[in-house]
């Protein structure tokens, strides 16, 4: 006698198959295994099944409803994984955007050329050493010749905190610092890089700027020394085919002084715009240390001798880059900074 297991089997087979969720799974449990369900329904139609095949389809029966019930179990387990899986993958944090672009800094062309004066410095045996912007007027020209009555003042209009205190105009100050606490050491070889003040502004000036003083004190130094020193900076830092030349001038702390040129970046030394048709580019000044200066500083000028420079960073950063006028440095302007 045939119950209509296979029957029941495949159509049972066939909705768990199709239920998509957990409430359609509840209603073919129901439709299936419930009170009046249809593997139900078979097991109490056992009783009109021959006594001789009655254990057999007995057997057929119970392994029916065992395997509903396991089937059953293990799609609902299915599903419910699914789903938090469906629930993780909507929820997860989409990192595949592409971000917005940030602007990254840049160092600045002064501090650029600065590192760069340094590093030709320190490789020429040359050590770094600061002092303080807001000085005393002892040491910004007292102690380098320029007594108050000095009209060399007058080319350095400053601004005065008081009749003592004023905001340094050059980085000589850190000269007879530096002489001072070294003395009556040998040798002085040192670059002193910083801002300095005057009241100036204009294309070419600006009220604040930096320099780079540079100091050299040994027996027996002289005024080749400071040329082939001047001479090495220049090439390292404008390029091998450079010549120098020096112009005499004045300055109170060194004597003999000079005013320092470079064969023209631009046209070599033929004459351009640049250079206002002379083939030549100042760039800083010059001289021997002045014996006051460094007798004011602890020094014997009979024993020794030395040579001192000064540089502006702004005037070497504008011919290096091709800037025009200074007070781009410090207006901020990014399009100018890249
Ligand atoms: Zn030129």
């Amino acid at each position: 006698m045939d119950l209509g297991i296979v029957e029941v089997q495949q159509s049972f087979e066939e909705e768990v198959c199709q239920a998509g969720d957990a409430e359609e799974l509840e209603k073919i449990r129901v439709r299936y295994l419930g009170k009046k369900g249809k593997i139900t329904a078979l097991m109490r139609r056992l009783g009109q099944v021959p006594p001789e095949q009655r254990p057999a389809i007995g057997k057929m029966l119970n392994r029916l409803k065992e395997h509903a019930e396991e089937v059953l179990a293990s799609r609902l387990e299915e599903l419910k994984s699914r789903l938090s899986e469906e629930r993780k993958e909507k929820e997860r944090l989409d990192i595949t955007l592409p971000g917005r672009p940030f602007q990254i800094g840049r160092i600045h062309p002064i501090t650029l050329i600065l590192e760069e004066i340094e590093d030709i410095f320190v490789s020429m045996g040359f050590q770094v050493a600061e002092g303080p912007d807001v000085e005393l007027d002892y040491y910004n020209f007292e102690a380098l010749n320029i007594p108050r009555d000095h009209p060399a003042r007058d080319m350095q209009d400053s601004f005065y905190i008081d009749g003592e205190v004023l905001l340094r105009t050059h980085t000589s100050p850190v000269q007879v610092r530096t002489m001072e606490s070294m003395a009556p050491e040998l040798p002085v070889r040192i670059i002193a890089p910083g801002k300095v003040y005057r009241r100036d502004d204009d294309v070419t000036h600006s009220p604040m700027f930096h320099q780079v003083e540079g100091l050299a004190v040994d027996r027996h130094i002289t005024m080749g020394d400071l040329k082939g020193t001047l001479l090495l900076f220049s090439r390292e830092m404008f390029g091998r085919e450079r010549e120098i030349r020096l112009r005499p001038s004045f300055f109170p702390f060194t004597e003999p002084s000079a005013e320092v040129d470079i064969s023209c970046i631009i046209c070599d030394g033929s004459g351009c715009r640049v250079c206002s048709e002379t083939g030549w580019l100042e760039i800083l000044g010059a001289g021997m240390v002045h014996p006051q200066v460094l007798e004011m500083s602890g020094y014997d000028p009979r024993e020794v001798t030395g040579y001192a420079f000064g540089m502006g960073v702004e005037r070497i950063a504008m011919l290096k880059y091709g800037i025009d006028d200074i007070r781009l440095f410090y207006t901020n302007d990014l399009r100018m900074l890249k």
